[in-house]
């Protein structure tokens, strides 16, 4: 069993305000969120990064981008915008190896980012 921190939020190990689940793909709050709405959009294989990924990987990608405006739009954040972020490694501030796609809206996001 994985002791990743989002495979045990998965598991339903570690407690998490969920807003979306499928057979593939788990969409919860982020736990520090830096917009109105922050959620993290996360496959449920455990795939490390953005440097992990392989070809087979491309629908399963595009299912964590196409959820993302799903739940932006069914938020009401479709026509003001919002921003969606993969951190990979130290530089762009990646703490948890677990590929998360950020989904973030509900206040003027600025750029560029920090
Ligand atoms: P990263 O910095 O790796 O791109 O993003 C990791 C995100 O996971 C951070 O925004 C952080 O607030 C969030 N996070 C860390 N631990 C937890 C947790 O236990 N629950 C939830 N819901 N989010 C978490
Ligand atoms: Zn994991």
């Amino acid at each position: 069993m994985s002791e990743c921190l989002f495979c045990r939020i998965i598991r339903r190990e570690i407690p998490a305000s969920i807003v979306y689940e499928d057979d593939r793909v788990l969409a919860f709050n982020d736990i520090n969120p830096q917009a109105p709405l922050h959620a993290l959009v996360i496959p449920k294989r455990h795939i490390e990064s953005l440097n992990a990924l392989a070809p087979e990987d491309d629908a399963l990608v595009g299912e964590l981008a196409r959820r993302a405006a799903a739940i932006a739009r069914d938020k009401g954040f479709a026509e003001r915008g919002f921003r969606t972020v993969f951190n990979t490694n130290a530089d762009a501030g990646q703490t948890v190896f677990h590929i998360h796609l950020h989904l973030l809206a509900g206040r003027g996001l600025t750029w560029p980012p920090g």
